[in-house]
Formats: structure tokens, sequence, C-alpha cells
């Protein structure tokens, strides 16, 4: 079977679980207004072959998919700096966890929470000359399509965003912010409000199937070294409260977004993107999990 054949299939065996369990994101209206039965997936190998199914070109919000593109940037822009601020750790609590920052002394369990993306976009307002931009830059550039913030959805994250205030302040009390809050806070939520589609940030995540190469360019956008960190940091803590269980049933670094979207990477192989809206209790898209262990087994592809 060639790959679009397997992502076909995949498509096949979904669409009859679609609007079946589940719930969609529902603390902002433009999130909570998205069709659940709703279903993509798209891949690229590290050699440019592309393929994808379903709802592969329909746009969703990338939400905490944003927060490796971030990362990318800080580790560029920090280097080995930007881990006196964050750890490694996977936090097994819910991604906008208040509890462990108190004990940790406001130093973030890693990168991939709430908590430590703050803490990301902060070494970004230092590092950087205007994150907001560059960051769109950075991600236009990877998937080859101009990319834009959803101004609806940024609104709505600053006005709901209590916790993440919350998290940010509390940060800040430990001496452990650089930034003012709101100016931390707005690079937060302008980059969880890109819409993109499962094309695009399979494209947009295929560096970390190539060493850090660019995949149309082949500039290095961080080093080799660097890329194999951002898989194992989306291996051990890239979905949550629900990362041993995704390295249990899947076997791939991955990163989830509450939009319903999930990146998965085989290193020097491939990188993927499966979306579907509805959400199971750790705010991961439960179809999106079951599609992408069905390509693993059906592949045999693994890290393991
Ligand atoms: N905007 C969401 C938040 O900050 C992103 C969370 C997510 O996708 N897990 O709460």
């Amino acid at each position: 079977m060639n790959s679009q054949e397997i992502l076909d299939d995949i498509v096949a065996a979904i669409r009859p679980q679609l609007g079946k369990a589940g719930a969609v994101a529902n603390y902002i209206p433009a999130l909570a207004r998205v069709n659940p039965c709703q279903f993509g997936i798209a891949l690229r190998t590290r050699d440019g072959v592309e393929a994808w199914a379903g709802d592969a070109m329909t746009p969703f919000s990338i939400q905490s998919i944003s927060k490796v593109f971030s990362l990318t940037m800080a580790m560029r822009l920090a280097g080995e700096r930007l881990w006196e601020r964050i750890g490694r750790e996977p936090s097994g609590n819910p991604f906008n966890s208040l509890m462990q920052l108190e004990s940790e002394q406001g130093i973030p369990r890693n990168p991939f929470i709430n908590a430590g993306a703050i803490a990301v976009a902060d070494c970004l307002v230092t590092c950087g000359d205007d994150p907001k931009s560059e960051m769109l830059a950075l991600i236009s550039s990877l998937c080859d399509e101009p990319v834009h913030i959803d101004e609806e959805v940024a609104a709505s994250e600053a006005a709901t965003g209590f916790r993440n205030v919350a998290l940010a302040n509390f940060i800040k009390s430990f001496g452990k912010l650089d930034n003012d809050v709101c100016t931390v806070l707005d690079v937060y939520f302008r980059q969880c409000a890109i819409p993109m589609n499962c094309l695009q940030l399979a494209r947009a995540v295929n560096f970390l199937c190539r060493d850090g190469s660019h995949p149309f360019s082949g500039v290095q956008v961080i080093s080799a070294r660097q890329a194999r960190r951002i898989n194992a940091l989306m291996l051990t803590c890239g979905t949550y409260d629900a990362a041993g269980e995704f390295a249990f049933l899947i076997g791939l670094p991955c990163k989830s977004g509450v939009g319903g979207g999930i990146v998965a990477i085989v290193p020097d192989t491939l990188s993927l993107c499966v979306w579907s809206p509805a959400l199971d209790a750790s705010h991961n898209s439960l179809l999106g999990q079951k599609a992408l262990e069905m390509f693993t087994s059906r592949t045999g592809l693994s890290i393991f």
C-alpha cells in the first residue's frame, strides 16, 4: 500500500465514527461552533512526497501546536539559557494547571504546558525584535504559504484567558518572567489563534523529521541536536497528561492542540498532521488519536 492508499483507508475507517464521542472545545465561541464531524489527515515525507485525505485542506485553530514553533524560535534565540527558566519533565497534569508552579518556584515543568509556553513567549519578547511577526514569518516559510492570526480567536483568547493570566502573574511573582505580563500574553494568545490546515502543518513540522533542515530550502532551521530534543519533548510532554498513553498506543513524538489538531513525527522518515475537532478528557483529539494509532499499526512505523 502506498501512503495515499493508507490515508484513504484511515479516512474510510474514521468517517463512520464522526460525531459519536468527545466534545469540541467550548471556552470561546469560535471553537465552540466548529462542526465536530470533520476529519483530515496529511503527511510529507523527508524527501518531500506529500499525501492527504478527508478534510485536510480545511483550516482550523492550531492552538497549542503553536508551542512547537515558539519553542523552535526560543531555542534558536536563547540556546541553552532557555533551560534556566523551563524544565523538561512531563507534568502528568492538565495543560493549564497551576499546581506544580508553586512547589517548583515559578519554573514550569516543560515548554508544552501553558505555563511553559508563557515562559517561552517571555524569552521571545526578551530576545526577539517582533516575536508575533517573526513567528508568522517562520511558519509561513516552513509551510511555503502565508499564514495569519485570526483576530476574533485572538481577542476571545485574551478575553477568557483567566488561567493564563494567573499563570503569567504567578511566574512573575517568583521573579521568573522578565517582561510585562500583558506583552508576554499577547504573544501567547496570538500564536494560539493561527488557522492552518493539515497539509500546511505536516509541512511546517517537517524539519523535525529532517534533522532540523528546512523542508523547501534545506537551510538548518535549528541544529540536528535541537530537533532531536524537540522530538523528545513532544514524546514526553506534547499531549499533556496523556503523553504516556500516546507513547504506548502511537509510539511517536506528537503535539496536540484544543482545536483538534495533532502533529506527529517519524524521525528521518515523515511528518504528519491529523485533525478532528472533538476532544477527549485530556483535551486531545479523540479521533485524531485513533487515526494516528491506525497509521502506526498499519505502517509499522514507531520510534521504538
Ligand atoms: N489557547 C489555549 C489555552 O491557552 C490553548 C490550549 C491548548 O491547545 N491545549 O488555554
